[in-house]
């Protein structure tokens, strides 16, 4: 019998459900003061708790914390961060099923994913962690005048913002290696799921992080995170979310000139050549838009498909569609869950009327599927350009476009022809297609004959309106540290003399 993870669930929040959800600041949970929001359960609609929009005294006084705290944790040996991160990382598995369920509760996600997003979330904290010690190390770059050595240290305290899908992940992939080199962080988690990036900050402090490097504050992206993204003691903005929030966030560091990493929206193409082990592409095409509910920046929300297989595939994957099994995130045998609250779900369903108006097809799906949960039915668009707005606009959604091409130039073309560029899929048995094909299509990550697979060495991150910047690996310290050189004289150049009489 399956354990009954709801009850685990509501077990793990009910300290931060009898009062509104405050904030985690030097060391100690807060009662927060400012007015709150309600958190509701979206397979049920059913009120969860509520959650505060930190005031600014509240805010200042979490950035007023990572600032403090910021010395004494930059000039902690890196082997002892890399010890704490990794406590960090076992307790997060000793909880991981506890963490995995206030997932599928707060925002939705069936287990059988959010079971191994926990376990990711541990493994983030691992890799930088083992990184620590040597995120310094420069390079040393020897002229005969001058002996350039290079280093890096942490830039300060820096602001880490994130969506409501997949949080707690999301949130270790942006935390840890903040931590890992030596920077404080204030953490906002998005206000639609606020639960589960508490146990994190909660788990971090257990493992023996000092007062005031990691806080977390609620609120709304507004008030909150904008009072986060304008204060000038954070040194760096670490953005996942939207590409217009991006926008607003550039904005609003402008006067403080921050450094802003931006993971954004997308809009990415699976494209399937007819030389394609077809099987493989089906999967792969299925679960890269209907898992997560596609509520999943690199989700192939459009499919690109050779005409000349184009029906027979688009016939198979149809009937692959009808068979998903949408339900309660928590039972195993769920596939695709209900969307994080109600004013995405009505965003989602509208797509269905611009779609028909459009003149696409709706093959399966596009309808809300009744009942108080936010539960949207997984939907095929078909008969569709590019110069649709279901073939432009991320929907974010379990709604896949299907549009055909005619050869590789028209791949390309239409792969190319949105404002995102954040991934893409790429079906073919043509060793010179896949190279050519990976070379022209504007996206920053591109996965050839394979679902997307993080190796968390390599950089991810997206062009064009999808991002700016890139993290994973070195790419993380490299944001969150400043680069110095230091240039020591050999002795062998000669210094202009200026003021000497000739
Ligand atoms: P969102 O932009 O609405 O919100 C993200 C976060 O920003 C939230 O915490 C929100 O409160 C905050 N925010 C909103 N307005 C703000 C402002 N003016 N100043 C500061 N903070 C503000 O995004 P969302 O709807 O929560 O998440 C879905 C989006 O995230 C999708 O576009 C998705 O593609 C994107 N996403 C991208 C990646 C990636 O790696 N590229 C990963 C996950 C999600």
């Amino acid at each position: 019998m399956q354990p009954d993870r709801r009850k685990i669930a509501l077990g793990a929040i009910a300290p931060f459900t009898g009062q509104p959800l405050g904030h985690f600041v030097d060391g100690v949970a807060v009662a927060g003061e400012g007015v709150s929001f309600a958190v509701t359960d979206p397979s049920t609609g059913a009120r969860l708790g509520e959650a505060c929009d930190a005031s600014e005294a509240e805010l200042d006084a979490a950035v007023a914390a990572a600032k403090r705290a910021f010395p004494a944790w930059a000039a902690t040996p890196g082997d002892k961060r890399k010890q704490i991160l990794h406590r960090v990382a076992d307790l997060i598995e000793a909880r991981a099923e506890e963490i995995a369920a206030v997932e599928c509760l707060d925002a939705g996600q069936a287990w059988r994913f959010m079971s191994k997003a926990a376990l990711r979330g541990a493994e983030n904290f691992r890799f930088f962690a083992d990184r620590a010690p040597a995120a310094a190390d420069g390079q040393s770059l020897p002229t005969a005048e001058h002996l350039n050595v290079t280093s890096r240290a942490p830039i300060g305290p820096v602001a880490v913002i994130t969506p409501w899908n997949t949080p707690f992940m999301l949130s270790t992939w942006k935390i840890a290696p903040a931590l890992a080199a030596g920077c404080t962080v204030v953490h906002k988690p998005a206000e639609w799921s606020p639960y589960s990036a508490r146990l994190l900050v909660e788990i971090a402090h257990e493992a023996g992080l000092p007062a005031g490097v990691f806080n977390s504050i609620n609120g709304l992206g507004e008030t909150t995170g904008r009072r986060l993204t304008e204060h000038r003691d954070i040194k760096a903005i670490a953005f996942v979310g939207e590409s217009k929030t991006g926008s607003a966030i550039m904005r609003q560091g402008a006067d403080t000139l921050k450094r802003v990493h931006f993971e954004l929206g997308g809009k990415n193409p699976v494209i399937v050549f007819d030389d394609a082990d077809l099987d493989r592409a089906l999967d792969a095409v299925v679960f890269m838009i209907y898992s997560l509910n596609g509520q999943r920046c690199t989700s192939s929300s459009r499919l690109l498909v050779q005409r000349s297989i184009h029906d027979q595939f688009v016939a198979k994957l149809a009937e692959r569609v009808r068979q998903l099994k949408v339900g309660d995130p928590f039972d195993s045998a769920t596939e695709v869950g209900p969307l994080i609250h109600p004013r995405h779900l009505s965003k989602v369903c509208s797509y269905a009327e611009i779609a028909t108006a459009d003149g696409a097809t709706i093959a399966v799906g596009g309808e809300r599927i009744a009942g108080d949960g936010y539960f949207y039915s997984p939907t095929l668009y078909t008969n569709a350009d590019v110069s649709m707005r279901i073939a432009q606009e991320e929907i974010f959604g379990p709604v896949l476009t299907v549009i055909p091409f005619d050869d590789e130039a028209d791949a390309i073309a239409k792969a190319n022809a949105v404002d995102y560029g954040l991934a893409g899929y790429l079906w073919t048995n043509d060793l010179g297609r896949s190279l050519r094909v990976s070379n022209a299509l504007e996206a920053g990550m591109i996965w050839v004959n394979s679902e997307n697979v993080r190796h968390l060495p390599t950089p991810f991150g997206g062009v064009k309106a999808s991002g700016i910047g890139r993290d994973g690996g070195d790419w993380s310290f490299d944001f969150y540290m400043e680069t110095k050189n230091v240039a020591l004289a050999t002795g062998a150049h000669k210094i202009q003399r200026l003021g000497v009489a000739a």
